[in-house]
């Protein structure tokens, strides 16, 4: 261990730095939030200071005196012109003030890490200022591990830490509690932003109440297949999840990113290539979440277009148990930006409609005057065994049979393809094509806007 990253509290404490410009700037930055008191010195002859600074600071337009400088906790040394910096510097020690000399590691008495920084909770890393651009490399991908209210979570603790040690006397029921509560459902809670219900969460454990039941239900959109279009969040729940239940759609490369030791269930297909009913997953959802797993349902897109997440999280809440929904990117969305097919446009499209091409046995249809109003972009999915029918019902509807289409199959995968033509032609391009895989169907103006840049063999048919 070449430098210690040792941490500093700078409740009530004086921050102070001194300089201007790019070097000075960041530093009084990273303070200007914090609960430290920013004195800044920009020196005499300086420009405006950046008011996102300005309103939580003092700005002295001067060098600072020695009587400025007794009792702060840290001084940073942006040596420009004019800054006596070495001067500053000593009679800075002097007071016992630790110094940063920005951008000269050797003349100082601490660097400054690369900070990535959850209010509550603080991550250094340092290169003990030898490769400052590694550092920012490394917090740009602890940056994306760490949910963004883990202070929360930090915070809940540190309010409850005195109340804690009152109950528990025993350091190491302590420690477990705090294991139970950190990891569990008050975590999620904080996590999705409810701190009264984690802080009740936590208390309920404190006081031995065993919930009805300790587990969660994830639904979480898992994009359209390309790993790299999944949010975030859905990524780091992917990881947390005990038990994962997916359907075909999500791709192998989405469900890699899951613990390797995490229970996988295959709800897409059964022995007999049928779909495991929807009633079975609703019971594979709440079984496992009464065992106090961490459950993730994962879908593919998101879990609310098309998706039947709308069931499945009435069948978790009917059961008692707490459900989130994490949305993901649709596929409509993901393959008109794929195909380069803007879903709506000031000339062409004012409106966008997503729709399906299948409907419940029995059930309403869609309504076809509306999805074919002139001026709109209209996208089904599972379209493709329907599309006969969509040509008909639209052209019948009075969309004319050369409006173009766009048919995306496996959208944003490696086996993607695009296919062109109108909607006269629909079905017989479908038919030619052999289109099997899952594909968007986008029928308006703004479809031609990619056939004629991906493949301009096709131009013709809208001249
Ligand atoms: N919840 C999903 C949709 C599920 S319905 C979402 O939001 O995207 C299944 C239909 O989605 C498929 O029939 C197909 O029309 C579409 N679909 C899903 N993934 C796709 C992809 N990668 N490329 C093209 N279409 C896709």
């Amino acid at each position: 261990m070449r430098v210690f990253p040792a941490s500093i509290p700078l409740d009530g404490r004086t921050v102070i730095v001194v300089g201007s410009g790019p070097m000075a700037e960041p530093k009084a930055r990273l303070f200007a939030t914090s609960p430290a008191r920013l004195l800044w010195f920009t020196g005499k002859t300086d420009g405006p200071v950046p008011s996102d600074i300005a309103q939580y600071a003092k700005i002295e337009r001067r060098m600072p005196t020695r009587r400025d400088l007794r009792g702060a906790a840290l001084l940073f040394i942006a040596g420009s012109d004019g800054v006596p910096a070495e001067a500053l510097a000593r009679m800075a020690r002097r007071l016992g003030i630790p110094v940063n000399i920005v951008d000269s590691p050797a003349s100082s008495d601490f660097q400054t890490p690369a900070i990535v920084d959850r209010d509550g909770i603080v991550v250094s890393i340092a290169s003990g200022g030898a490769a400052p651009v590694l550092s920012v490399d490394i917090r740009a991908a602890i940056e994306q591990l760490l949910p963004a209210r883990i202070g929360l979570l930090a915070d809940l603790a540190r309010e409850l830490r005195g109340t804690v040690k009152a109950v528990l006397g025993r350091f190491g029921d302590r420690r477990a509690f705090w294991e139970r509560a950190l990891r569990g459902k008050a975590r999620d809670l904080a996590l999705a932003g409810d701190k009264s219900g984690a802080r009740r969460e936590m208390l309920r454990e404190l006081n031995g109440e065993r919930g009805e039941a300790a587990g969660i239900v994830h639904l979480v959109g898992a994009g359209p297949g390309d790993p790299d279009l999944l949010t975030l969040k859905a990524a780091r729940l992917l990881r947390e999840a005990d038990v994962i239940v997916h359907d075909r759609l999500v791709s192998e490369g989405v469900l890699n990113l899951s613990r390797r030791d995490a229970l996988r269930i295959d709800v897409g297909k059964t022995k007999g290539h049928h779909p495991v009913p929807q009633d079975t997953i609703g019971e594979i959802l709440v079984r496992e979440a009464r065992k106090g797993q961490r459950v993730v349902r994962i879908k593919g897109g998101d879990p609310f277009v098309f998706g039947r997440g709308g069931e499945e999280m009435d069948v978790v809440r009917a059961a008692g148990l707490a459900v989130e929904v994490t949305p993901g990117i649709t596929a409509a969305v993901a393959c008109a930006a794929s195909a380069g097919i803007p879903l709506t446009h000031r000339d062409h499209a004012q409106s966008v409609t997503f729709a399906s091409g299948v409907v419940k046995q029995g059930g309403p249809d869609a309504d076809y005057r509306a999805l074919s109003a002139p001026n709109s972009t209209t996208v089904f999915y599972m379209g493709v065994g329907a599309a006969p029918e969509i040509q008909r019902k639209m052209t019948e509807a009075g969309r004319s049979p050369s409006t173009p289409v766009a048919l995306i199959e496996n959208g944003t995968l490696d086996t993607e393809r695009r296919v062109f033509g109108t909607l006269g032609g629909l079905a017989a391009l479908v038919e030619r094509e052999g289109i099997a895989g899952p594909t968007i169907m986008i029928v308006g103006e703004t479809a031609a806007a990619a056939a004629s840049q991906a493949a301009p063999k096709t131009l013709e048919q809208f001249a």
